[in-house]
């Protein structure tokens, strides 16, 4: 195995690889770091995120330029203030043990003049993002027409943000005869526009194969109808309790909306994306970073560059609009040597998408079932024992001991775990208690329009007075019409001729209303019923067309779940709360602390009034 002392590198490199804990190089690093020792050249390399990119040109860096002039040499460009600092924390991690190498970092949201300042003091190299780089050249704080090296970092990003003019723009203000090294996981037609403008007869290396995914990465998809995205987020968090995750979502309200209901519902979640403050963005990623946060709802733009590992899993709350982007996406989990799974959430008619993805990444998707209720109890449940199993007994308690032990008296072992376990297992299985099949079979889910739907309960408590509008899943097309739909539910249940009313048959569901007094008689009645092998599932509706059924409540599960997503007269998915940016670290954090006892270690499941 060629290890990073072949690669040609100096000792002083050498040092700092070591400290760095670097073993072996990445198979782009072994490739690029000799041919951009060796010769002056232009270069493009093609390889995943998390393929360790950084180095195989910071490294080369480093070692080329001169340390005893302190004219600007090199300059990185990359996309993101995220990205543009941690390049330049690790520049100065391989270089800790060069005396005078600087490394300045240039970009916007923060004083330019405190930037200029540390340039004036003599940079050698600059990593920025092009904006505030294109600003700093034309007010003339920084000079790079001495420029040797020009580093274009995740170029497919930086151009996908439509940094394309700004980096023409600060490009013409370089030598002709410099180098240009140009870095990217995807090789799209503006990248190559890039490189053959700007640069002459590069060498090009790949790794793995073009435009493919890390191969680290599983993808999954799961089907579901179109309002069940929620529901089934929360079953895919809850079957991965140490989920540390990034979900993406199409819209930056979007991403609020969901950040703002799982934080709600007791997650560690928080939102990331573009109308938030840097003030904001940074506390949000730094929570992430220690893991405070688990599930990091984002944007694209917003999470470009997001440069954390160990992420266990990528959930495509939507499919993007490009497939380039989902690969983008599954990149950020299964990084640096690691596994990761990419999840996506699709709608029948959204199937599609996925064979598309899997012919350009070159990579099977796996169809999945959103777990069930109880498939997601009894994974807590392991959870929950195995937590037990590896807590470490805290001597504070032991003043406590002999009264508790007092009461627990004359139980064993076997009925005492028994106790214990079914102290939680009642909190949740209240819950996900005749929590729906969330997998989409029938085609009607995608369609509806009014059909309000809560997270697979049937309301946790029933409406005692007034009219009791229903939803019911069947409709036209499974033949019936409003009288005979009038019928089967009377038949059915067994209800007197002017019992069920309001009758509203649409193609493949329908609405009816009865007095309160008939709600339990019909909840139990069409509890796991089936006609002709199908379930026949009826809910209470909070539509507005019904009267009553508004005053449903949820949970009655002990400070369960909130199952705040119970409906929502707006029809058109979200409640019209407000879409404003708030921080969403500290609510997080403090629901979970004060929510859960257990929530001392820290990658363990931190819901608030969790099971665990
Ligand atoms: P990329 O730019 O290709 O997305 P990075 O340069 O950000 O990847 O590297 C991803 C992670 O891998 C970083 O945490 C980095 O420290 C680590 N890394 C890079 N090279 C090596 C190596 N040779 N051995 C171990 N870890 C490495
Ligand atoms: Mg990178």
């Amino acid at each position: 195995m060629i290890k990073f002392e072949a690669l040609g590198l100096q000792k002083s490199l050498l040092d700092a690889v070591a400290d760095l804990g670097f073993e072996t190089p990445s198979e782009v690093q072994e490739k690029a770091i000799p041919i951009l020792l060796e010769s002056e050249t232009d270069l493009v390399a093609l390889a995943q995120t998390g393929t360790g990119k950084t180095a195989a040109f910071g490294f080369p860096l480093i070692q080329k330029i001169d340390s005893n002039s302190r004219t600007t040499q090199g300059l990185i460009l990359s996309p993101t203030r995220e990205l543009c600092l941690q390049i330049t924390k690790e520049m100065q991690a391989y270089a800790k043990y060069e005396r005078n190498i600087n490394v300045v970092a240039i970009y916007g949201g923060a004083s330019i003049t405190d930037q200029a300042r540390q340039i004036k003091k003599g940079a050698q190299i600059i990593v920025a993002t092009p904006g505030r780089m294109k600003d700093m050249i034309s007010r003339r704080l920084v000079d790079i027409s001495k420029l040797d090296y020009c580093v274009l970092d995740e170029a497919d990003e930086m151009l996908n943000m439509g940094f394309m003019e700004d980096i023409k723009d600060i490009l013409s203000n370089t030598p002709n005869e410099k180098s240009t090294w140009l870095f990217s996981a995807t090789m799209p037609k503006e990248v190559s526009v890039i490189a053959k403008k700007f640069m002459h007869s590069p060498q090009e290396i790949t790794v793995g194969a073009k435009n493919s995914g890390a191969s680290t990465v599983q993808h999954e998809y799961y089907v579901v109808g179109g309002r069940d995205r929620y529901p089934a987020l929360k079953r895919l968090a809850d079957t991965n309790p140490d989920i540390f995750s990034v979900i993406f979502c199409r819209t930056k309200r979007d991403t609020q909306k969901v950040a703002e209901n799982l934080i709600e519902d007791g997650y560690n979640a928080g939102a990331l994306h573009g109308d938030l403050s840097q003030n904001q963005r940074d506390l949000v990623m730094n929570s992430f970073r220690k893991r405070q946060i688990q599930m990091l709802v984002a944007t694209d733009v917003a999470a470009r560059g997001i440069d954390v590992d160990d992420i266990t899993h990528v959930i495509n709350y939507q499919l993007p609009d490009e497939i380039e982007t989902y690969t983008h996406r599954s990149g950020r989990t299964g990084r640096a040597g690691k596994s990761g799974i990419s999840m996506v959430l699709v709608t029948r008619s959204e199937q599609r998408k996925i064979r598309a993805i899997e012919n350009k990444i070159n990579q099977k998707f796996e169809l999945k079932k959103v777990p069930s209720g109880m498939e997601i109890c009894e994974i807590q449940l392991h959870h929950l024992a195995n937590k037990i199993k590896d807590t470490k007994t805290n001597s504070d308690v032991e003043s406590y001991l002999p009264a508790i032990n007092e009461i627990l008296e004359g139980i064993d072992r076997e009925e005492l775990i028994n106790k214990l376990i079914s102290a939680e297992f009642t909190r949740f299985s209240t819950y996900y208690n005749k929590s729906k099949d969330l997998n989409s079979s029938d085609g009607g889910r995608d369609r509806d329009g009014d059909r309000d739907r809560s997270d697979g309960r049937r309301g946790g408590e029933t409406p005692t007075s007034g009219a009791v509008r229903y939803f019911v899943n069947v409709g036209e097309k499974d033949g019936y019409d409003w009288m005979s739909l009038k019928d089967f539910i009377r038949d059915t249940v067994g209800l007197g001729q002017e019992d069920v009313f309001k009758v509203d048959v649409k193609e493949s569901f329908s609405f009816f209303n009865t007095e309160a007094e008939s709600t339990q008689q019909i909840l139990d009645k069409f509890t796991e019923f089936k006609v002709d092998g199908r379930f026949v599932n009826v809910e209470v509706s909070k539509s507005p067309g019904g009267g009553g059924g508004g005053n449903r409540r949820s949970g009655g599960s002990g400070g369960g779940f909130k199952g705040k997503r119970s409906g929502g007269s707006s029809g058109g998915g979200f409640k019209g709360k407000r879409d404003g940016a708030r921080e969403s670290k500290g609510k997080g954090r403090d629901r979970s602390e004060s929510s859960s006892p257990n929530s001392g270690k820290r990658r363990s499941t931190k819901r608030k009034g969790d099971f665990f």
